[in-house]
């Protein structure tokens, strides 16, 4: 339990990778701050569940990652009731399919503040705490899509690509005060977001669900297999431990090949 005494905030941790990463950091004795939306008693279970793995404090907050103001509070409220910030995880995130004349812009705004914008909010909100501390890991869930594109997904794959820049930019800044920042890139995992992202790509590309899982989703890659959100968290914990001190600014792809062909 190398993270006895240590915090970590996971934005958008009620559902898929998010949840997975939580479950990681508490099984190694970490304090868990969630967050996302979702039914009120499955949220209270897992956190729960959350406090009971780890033996240490586990909280919800129920932050909206389109809103800087709630960002802010969260962290604060981590570092008043944790006692730290020394993990941040910036994975909240949402998927809308569509061809870029069709796009809503709204739809577009929404997916910008909460894959990009937010994880902006969350390191300069969290930064301080870990030079203060003289540590601190911020990993944020890339994609893929933070390295190569796919048709229909504009909104999302400039969100991700910017995530990659935003990583580099924050390691630079926070190397020599014991900070890593990295990106861990997924390519498909079974998640709520890949699944309901199924319906939209079929309209869009005019297929059926079976072409858009074989076709599309495990045509990029490589393993014809999804990535799980179990092998996506247990790199989240190798970069929380001293041996990958050395690993910052980095961008690691866990996408069954995907992005080597
Ligand atoms: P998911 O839908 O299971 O989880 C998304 C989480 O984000 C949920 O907890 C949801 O409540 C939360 N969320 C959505 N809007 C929010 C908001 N405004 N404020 C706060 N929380 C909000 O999806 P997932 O697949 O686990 O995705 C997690 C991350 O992984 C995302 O950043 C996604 O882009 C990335 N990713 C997923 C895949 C994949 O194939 N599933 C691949 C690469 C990257």
């Amino acid at each position: 339990m190398f993270l006895k005494g240590k915090t970590a905030i996971v934005t958008g941790s009620t559902s898929g990778i998010g949840l997975a990463y939580a479950r990681a950091f508490a099984a190694e004795g970490a304090a868990v701050m969630i967050n996302g939306f979702g039914d009120a008693d499955t949220i209270e279970a897992a956190r729960a569940e959350l406090a009971t793995t780890s033996g240490a404090q586990a909280l919800y907050d129920p932050a909206d990652m389109t809103k800087p103001d709630q960002i802010a509070a969260m962290v604060d409220r981590a570092a008043r009731e944790m006692g730290s910030v020394d993990i941040v995880v910036n994975n909240a995130g949402i998927q809308h399919v569509a061809p870029i004349e069709d796009f809503p812009a709204e739809k577009f705004e929404a997916i910008v503040q909460i894959v990009l914008t937010s994880a902006w909010y969350m390191m300069k909100a969290a930064v301080p705490h870990m030079k203060k501390a003289g540590w601190g890991r911020i990993i944020s869930t890339g994609s893929a899509h933070s390295l190569v594109a796919s048709p229909n997904k504009s909104a999302y794959v400039m969100a991700k690509h910017g995530i990659a820049g935003l990583t580099k930019t924050i390691a630079l800044e926070t190397a020599t005060h014991g900070i890593t920042v990295n990106c861990i890139s997924p390519g498909y995992v079974w998640t709520p977001l890949v699944e309901n992202q199924i319906p939209d790509t079929m309209k869009a590309r005019g297929m059926t669900k079976e072409q858009v899982m074989n076709d599309v989703l495990l045509a990029a890659q490589p393993t014809k297999q999804f990535v799980t959100p179990e092998q996506v968290a247990a790199l989240a914990v190798f970069l929380c431990r001293d041996e990958a001190a050395s690993i910052t600014g980095s961008n690691m792809t866990v996408d069954g090949g995907w992005t080597a062909a």
